[in-house]
């Protein structure tokens, strides 16, 4: 080695630190003083959550005025959740001498479509944070939120503010991106719901985007896509303490051989069913075709064949959905002569999701006889390669959970832990 000492440039981390992490003065300042930690090694963008419950009280206070606040308006109340922590952290980290500034989604000119409450992120200006990051600051960023075409500020989901971190890890070309939250990884179930769970050193792409679509909200569905399409190295862990958490990584080999990754419950569904509708062709696209132009996704449908030539649809939508869903149902029934419509919204779906499903036989028969063993009933049922789902009752939704861990996860002490 000879001249002058050759500097590497610094790694780029981004770090999310989810509602709790958050939620008070005092964890604000213990989250300062990871990031300084953090900092001192490497670059650091930082995204931040609401405070716990903030967004729910916020948009308590737009429901209070109206059954259904006006989508843009409520998306204007409650991305001020993620506004205020972001700069409350700025402000923590100043006061530990550390330089940071925080930015609100339009400000890195976060663009996104101007489907409110559910808006997609479609480009960030990466060389905004990258300037901010030059000066040697620390960059603070507002999670959950972006502004549309219009420039009217939009919200991402529920959960949305892992999607802006994995999002801003992929325009800023970080090399990792870290989310905190308040459990120490993804595990095999929830585990406030099963205590037998455990944590998992590391999840596949698609196991992991299959478990946060059928409810497992420790990471938002939205952001598993991006990781898995940017390559965005994902590791989730606590911010309460230090340990090795867990990786989102591409599927490997290794991963088949485990038939089940986890199980997941998801209660944000509602059942339908509109009974006596004539049994001819064309007309579950006449029931359904409206249902989609309204942007309303429809999950499980099951026809059952009566004898008198009709038949009865059974399907399930998003509880906040049902009651447009309804509408377009009862419409399309009238028009085409059917029978009742009901709905039903005490309803769980509980699913077990792993790759090895696509080897192993058997799965479906195992999940069914270990809820027999306990007496639930199922009231519906849908697999694909690599998951099996069932609707039940809801009561019966924390003992399911448990009872299929316990059945199909734990056996053979066989988790991929
Ligand atoms: P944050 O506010 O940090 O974003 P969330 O509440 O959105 O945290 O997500 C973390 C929560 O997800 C945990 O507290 C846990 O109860 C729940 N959860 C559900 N399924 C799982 C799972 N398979 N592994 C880990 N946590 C899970
Ligand atoms: N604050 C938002 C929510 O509660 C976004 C997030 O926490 O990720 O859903
Ligand atoms: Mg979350």
């Amino acid at each position: 080695m000879s001249g002058a000492a050759r500097h590497e440039p610094r790694a780029l981390i981004v770090q999310k630190y989810g509602g709790t992490s958050v939620g008070s003065i005092e964890r604000i300042q213990e989250v300062a003083r990871r990031v300084a930690n953090a900092a001192a090694e490497s670059r650091v963008i930082v995204v931040v959550s609401a405070m716990s419950g903030e967004t729910d009280r916020l948009l308590g206070l737009a429901r209070a005025l109206s059954p259904e606040p006006i989508a843009r308006e409520t998306d204007v109340v409650i991305a001020s959740g993620e506004q205020v922590t972001a700069a409350l952290l700025s402000i923590a980290l100043a006061e530990r001498g550390v330089a940071a500034q925080s930015f609100l989604g339009h400000q890195i000119r976060i663009r996104t479509d101007s489907a409110y409450g559910r808006a997609r992120i479609q480009s960030i200006d990466g060389e905004r944070l990258h300037r901010v990051l030059d000066e040697g600051k620390v960059a603070v960023v507002a999670g959950f939120q972006g502004v549309d075409a219009e420039d009217s500020i939009t919200t991402l989901g529920r959960g949305g503010s892992d999607t802006t971190a994995v999002a801003i890890a992929a325009a800023a070309d970080a090399d990792a991106c870290e989310i905190y939250t308040d459990v120490e990884g993804v595990y095999t179930a929830d585990p406030r719901v099963c205590p037998g769970a455990q944590k998992l050193e590391r999840i596949s792409f698609d196991e992991m985007l299959e478990l946060a679509s059928l409810g497992a909200k420790v990471l938002q569905i939205r952001s598993v896509e991006l990781a898995k399409r940017y390559g965005v190295r994902v590791h989730v862990r606590s911010s309460f303490n230090q340990c090795e958490g867990t990786c989102v990584v591409p599927e490997e080999t290794s991963m088949e051989e485990v038939t089940v990754a986890g199980v997941a419950c998801d209660r944000d569904q509602a059942k339908i069913k509109l009974s006596r509708v004539p049994d001819r062709p064309g007309l579950a696209a006449k029931l359904f075709s409206p249902i989609a132009r309204a942007g309303i996704v429809v999950d499980m449908i099951i026809q059952n064949v009566g004898e008198d030539g009709t038949t009865d649809m059974t399907f399930t939508v998003p509880k906040l959905e049902v009651k447009r869903a309804l509408d377009l149902v009862r419409a399309t029934g009238r028009e085409v002569g059917a029978g009742a419509v009901e709905s039903a919204g005490d309803i769980a779906k509980v699913s077990i999701v792993g790759l090895g499903m696509r080897s192993h036989a058997g799965v479906a028969a195992q999940i069914f006889e270990a809820l027999a063993r306990e007496g639930i009933n199922i009231q519906m049922i849908s697999t694909s390669e690599i998951k099996v789902s069932v609707v039940i009752d809801a009561k019966y939704a924390e003992l399911a959970v448990r009872v299929l861990h316990d059945a199909l996860v734990n056996p053979a002490g066989e988790a991929r832990v």
